[in-house]
């Protein structure tokens, strides 16, 4: 029988697929009509955030220039507007970083930038000004700092390896990085931040997978924003993944023409319940510079997640939160099911508005 492709053959697609995509206006197929906006942006090279996106999710594009898919990852003029609130960190990040690329923000977590590249680039992505800067390749001495931080705080219990995307590294990378930060805390659980499941599910090769399996604990994180999304390859990655051992959240970014309905919430929720991936945040539009027009007024966010409570199991409703400007870190946006205290007893309201009391001894 045929050798089902060696390790290296398997290993090498998903190289070659990032190298055929498409990075410009030049190279999009000649079927496919931009419009304006989305033209004034390619046109002005030097402008902007990086444009690149994979063929096959490009694929899943459709015609429509407020398609789902097309709206995440074609660019638009409107990225060039600037409201007086948006900034180019909008989580006052640096505010919390402890080594140049550890940030220590929450007591019992801390977040490595790993990479300044991605297979895609979302439209809405909160750390693009970090991506647009050129930054240098990451050094082993950057990830001997932080190991060595990660020693002398051992209040922190999980490690968010993040970018940029982790997974543009080469396996051997992800390897050294991680079996560095292992040896530094053997306790310490990993939680990897990646799109690649996603936009390039070609990228969780077996090779990569038998490199995450050696350092479990160790859970993914990933970003599908719309069912359209959940296609056979990258329900495909996020199995292999957890056929492994390695569980698949999800968090999601709420956005304006692409999730902002009840409707394709439920069903991006339970879809991704029904693949074994929990839905685990999802998110208001961070305040970055050029985002606004895929930005959701946070009180419609709020409405969309009352009614997806009523609507939707607990295990297929993730927390809808906002990270706070300036460096406040995440809130969660719930309202609140208690009333008043009346006497010596709380007063619940149900989601219907009916109201219930509940003793306070
Ligand atoms: C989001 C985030 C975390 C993780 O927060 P959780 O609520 O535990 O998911 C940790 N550090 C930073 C800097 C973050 O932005
Ligand atoms: S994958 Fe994450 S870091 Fe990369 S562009 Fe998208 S949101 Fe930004």
């Amino acid at each position: 029988m045929p050798d089902p492709g060696s390790d290296s053959e398997v290993s090498s697609v998903w190289k070659r697929e990032l190298s055929e995509s498409y990075r410009s206006v030049s190279d999009l197929p000649e079927i496919f009509a931009p419009c304006r906006e989305e033209r004034e942006y390619l046109e002005s090279p030097g402008r902007g955030f990086r444009f690149s996106v994979p063929r096959n999710y490009f694929a899943l594009a459709g015609d429509d220039e407020n398609d789902p898919v097309r709206l995440q990852f074609m660019p638009r003029s409107e990225e060039f507007n600037t409201k007086g609130y948006e900034t180019g960190d909008p989580l006052g990040e640096k505010l919390h970083k402890v080594t140049d690329r550890l940030i220590h923000r929450y007591y019992d977590r801390a977040l490595f930038i790993a990479s300044d590249v991605c297979a895609m680039y979302c439209r809405h992505c909160f750390r693009r000004d970090y991506l647009t800067a050129d930054q240098s390749p990451l050094t082993e001495a950057e990830i001997e700092n932080a190991a060595s931080y990660l020693k002398k705080h051992s209040e922190i219990k999980e490690l968010i390896i993040s970018g940029g995307d982790p997974f543009m590294l080469d396996d051997k990378k992800i390897n050294d990085l991680l079996y560095i930060f292992r040896l530094a805390r053997p306790d310490i659980v990993f939680r990897v931040a990646t799109r690649t499941p996603v936009v390039l599910p070609s990228r969780i090769t077996p090779s990569l997978l038998k490199v995450l399996t050696d350092f479990k604990p160790l859970f993914i994180m990933t970003q599908f924003n719309h069912p359209a999304e959940l296609t056979e390859e990258s329900v495909k990655a996020s199995g292999d993944l957890i056929n492994c051992g390695i569980p698949v959240m999800n968090q999601t970014v709420l956005l304006r023409n692409v999730n902002d309905s009840v409707v394709v919430l439920a069903e991006l929720f339970q879809k991704l319940v029904s693949c074994s991936i929990k839905p685990y945040y999802l998110f208001q539009g961070d305040l970055a510079a050029g985002t606004a027009h895929l930005r959701v007024p946070i009180l419609q966010g709020m409405e969309i997640m009352k009614e997806l409570r009523s609507r939707i199991s607990g295990l297929a409703l993730p927390v809808y939160a906002v990270d706070l400007p300036g460096g406040g870190g995440k809130v969660p946006l719930t309202e609140s099911y208690v009333g008043r205290i009346s006497g010596n007893k709380v007063i619940l309201i149900d989601s219907e508005g009916k109201e219930f009391s509940y003793p306070l001894e």
